[in-house]
């Protein structure tokens, strides 16, 4: 069996990473990975989940299995956290607990290729990295379409152009908020215009939210999820709380599945709960029991949030006025007008190697960058630096 093992290349990222650790310049810049860091460049445990756990040590409740959809408590809460409180949907939809947002979206992919194995998804270009290798996992064919922006602005007429090959029945995958890679989220009337192009072709909505909260707010980064789900009768959701409950290795996610066909809900639930009965049996507790005491009483974590949110955005202000007085590219200055933790400069691959090599500022060579890396003292020096590479 081992004549035929592949040669699979590694994630550059990990390579990367190596990199930085063994940079002995001080001034270096870590904005590679994608996690949340705050101003002295830690990732900390949420206080209100810190409490959380506490509790949860205490009360010490049974270790006994769960059920196959998870955690049933956190099921409701995620899904009131997702579509709003009083959503009409939350009659009308089918939750399971998931391994991470990566669980969400797997379960998913293994559902659209139980029920139809011939379903192209459609993914944006540049995209989520694990997006392609998730669905083709699951043996579904991918394709994709350009997702490009004008000074922050979403291209959607170059979205729709790509788009014109889909057909009746394709998944479309489109995030929920904060766009990863390139932090450009849809305005409320291009995200209707998605809604009325899902509608006219009867292509299915996948809405992959992982970075709720981390945009303009909890309520604002899920509008335009929202706003399918008033309109469409059958969609499907991935979130997680890995960013925004700070839970990353606690794996804590869900996927969703709304229908507006009630007597298919029983069924649904029986396919999802086969799914992961065939992968990993059901998901681990911790992570769901910690959230749900959050979303059962949300104000101070809401509030931990804010300041993540606060910060991420303030280093988006902070970095593009600097830019604008410093005469850079209107390309460079959309940061301000982008979302969540993440952006795309436009550099060029030897660009990024220049900003790694020259002034020890690590982003992704396709030239991702994580903002929340970036401390307020280093707002200058990257600003410089951006404008020395691209002279
Ligand atoms: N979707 C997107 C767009 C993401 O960026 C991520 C995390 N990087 C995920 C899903 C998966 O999140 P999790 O860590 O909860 O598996």
């Amino acid at each position: 069996m081992l004549e035929n093992l592949p040669v699979v290349e590694g994630d550059p990222l990990w390579a990367l990473l190596h990199q930085f650790n063994a940079d002995p310049r001080s001034q270096k810049i870590d904005m590679l990975v994608g996690v949340y860091r705050d101003e002295t460049g830690q990732t900390p445990v949420m206080q209100e989940v810190q409490k959380a756990e506490l509790k949860l040590t205490k009360e010490a409740a049974s270790k006994s299995y769960k059920m196959l959809s998870g955690n049933l408590e956190f099921n409701d809460h995620i899904t009131k956290f997702v579509l709003g409180n009083n959503s009409p949907r939350f009659d009308e939809q089918c939750t399971i607990q998931t391994v991470g947002g990566t669980g969400a979206l797997r379960v998913l992919g293994d559902f659209i290729a139980a029920l139809s194995p011939q379903t192209v998804i459609w993914n944006t270009e540049p995209g989520y990295l694990n997006h392609r290798p998730i669905m083709e996992g699951a043996g579904l064919k991918v394709e994709s379409f350009r997702w490009h922006h004008n000074g922050g602005i979403l291209d959607i007429e170059q979205c729709f152009e790509d788009l014109a090959k889909a057909k009746e029945g394709d998944v479309l995958i489109l995030h929920g908020s904060c766009h990863n890679p390139s932090g450009v989220d849809p305005l409320i009337d291009q995200w209707q215009q998605f809604i009325d192009f899902c509608v006219a072709k009867k292509v299915i909505p996948l809405i992959d939210i992982a970075y709720q909260g981390f945009g303009v707010g909890p309520e604002e980064d899920a509008a335009g999820l929202r706003l399918f789900a008033e309109q469409v009768d059958f969609m499907l959701v991935a979130t997680s709380c890995s960013k925004n409950m700070g839970l990353y290795c606690e794996r804590t996610g869900a996927a969703m599945v709304l229908s507006s066909d009630k007597s298919q809900h029983q069924p649904l639930r029986t396919l999802l709960e086969r799914i992961t009965r065939a992968n990993y049996s059901m998901p681990p507790n911790h992570g769901s029991a910690v959230a749900s005491l959050l979303f059962s009483e949300p104000e101070a974590w809401l509030k931990e949030l804010s300041v993540c949110r606060n910060r991420i955005n303030d280093l988006r202000l902070g970095l593009g006025k600097l830019l604008s007085e410093m005469g850079a590219d209107q390309s460079l200055q959309a940061v301000t007008r982008q979302k969540g933790m993440f952006s795309m400069l436009p550099l060029t691959a030897e660009q990024m190697t220049a900003l790694r090599e020259k002034h020890a500022i690590y982003g992704m060579l396709n030239g991702r960058i994580n903002i929340a890396g970036l401390k307020q003292e280093q707002v200058s020096y990257l600003a410089n630096a951006l404008i020395d590479v691209m002279k």
